[in-house]
């Protein structure tokens, strides 16, 4: 396989959700994702970083087509996946996986492990009993629930939250999709554990060479997990770059404030700790016409109420903020 091809491409990509308000005769729109653009190559890894209500999980929904794009283009392995008819979509769905925060509420409390294996294969008619049978145990071998007969006769109740999210991440891959998109994978599992799945993850992508885009509010999980990190703030891309480079070389204020902010083990360093910036991040229905970081950014300029466009300042390493786009 040629690592160079493009998996995913995003070009201009918005997702604004209407709302209506009594007395208000016109629909306002929360732009949840606003002109995003991005390619992912073959096996290659992102940590979309972001706080709460970034439009991290919106983005990743819409790129397995869970939520419908407001404009832009989505293109996965060459096709135009953004207006897909029904029976596309559910080729879509084969290709891809989504693995989401909260193990105890994806698996269905009536169904065996086997059956939770068995659903997608049945879905897509794949296998005779004995076929279906083989992989459902390859897959419980893949994330090391063994002895597999045993794992596989339990309910989802019979398990800890660590075996349970395994057994979600088992389901996802269990197609052999190309892209998995991993939302907040670990933040509902014990500290003990997180580790362990992540570790788990990484092992799984490389095994099967697939595309993994993990959607995190935690920069402190990223390091030595993907290839690329990208940082969200209130629906755009600010700043992205090659892992090692954006955590050695941050360049947009809120990427070094988050930075900033991972406690480090080290007590004479913890000293040196800041906070992320005070201040709340911009309500998305009406957000302020230029950068969109700016009421909290202490280097704001009067050009900050004109929205700066994303640049490549040096090689693979973009950013958007009039620091360097003068
Ligand atoms: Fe701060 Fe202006 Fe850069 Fe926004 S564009 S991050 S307000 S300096």
């Amino acid at each position: 396989m040629n690592n160079n091809e493009v998996l995913l491409k995003i070009e201009n990509l918005r997702v604004w959700f209407e709302i209506r308000k009594r007395m208000l005769s016109q629909p306002l729109y929360v732009r949840a994702v606003d002109g995003i653009n991005f390619e992912l190559k073959k096996g290659e890894s992102i940590s979309l970083v972001g706080e709460s209500g970034s439009g991290k999980t919106t983005l990743g929904k819409t790129i397995i087509r869970l939520y419908e794009p407001t404009s832009g283009k989505i293109y996965f392995d060459g096709i135009d996946i953004t207006n897909l008819n029904s029976k596309d979509l559910k080729w879509y769905r084969k290709e891809t996986g989504l693995i989401q925060q909260d193990p105890f509420g994806a698996l269905p409390s009536h169904f065996t492990v086997y059956r939770i294996l068995e659903e997608p294969l049945l879905i897509h008619k794949i296998g005779t009993v004995e076929e279906r049978r083989k992989r459902i145990f390859k897959a419980l071998e893949d994330v090391k629930l063994t002895p597999v007969e045993d794992f596989s006769s339990k309910y989802p109740h019979m398990l800890s939250g660590g075996q349970m999210q395994r057994v979600v991440i088992a389901r996802s891959l269990i197609m052999r999709p190309k892209l998995i998109i991993a939302d907040e994978p670990v933040s509902m599992l014990d500290a003990s554990v997180r580790i362990e799945i992540l570790d788990l993850l990484k092992e799984l992508q490389d095994k099967f060479h697939m595309s993994l885009i993990y959607i995190t509010h935690d920069l402190a999980t990223v390091r030595m997990f993907s290839n690329w990190i990208f940082i969200m703030y209130a629906g755009n891309l600010v700043e992205r770059a090659l892992t090692n480079e954006l955590l050695n070389n941050p360049l947009h204020p809120y990427t070094k404030a988050l930075l900033s902010a991972i406690p480090d083990p080290d007590p004479e360093n913890r000293k040196k700790l800041r906070e992320v910036p005070p201040g709340e991040p911009p309500n998305l229905i009406n957000p302020p016409p230029g950068c969109r970081f700016a009421p909290r950014c202490q280097y704001a300029m009067e050009i900050c109420n004109t929205e700066p466009q994303e640049i490549e300042v040096q090689s693979k390493h973009w950013v958007k903020c009039w620091l360097f786009n003068k």
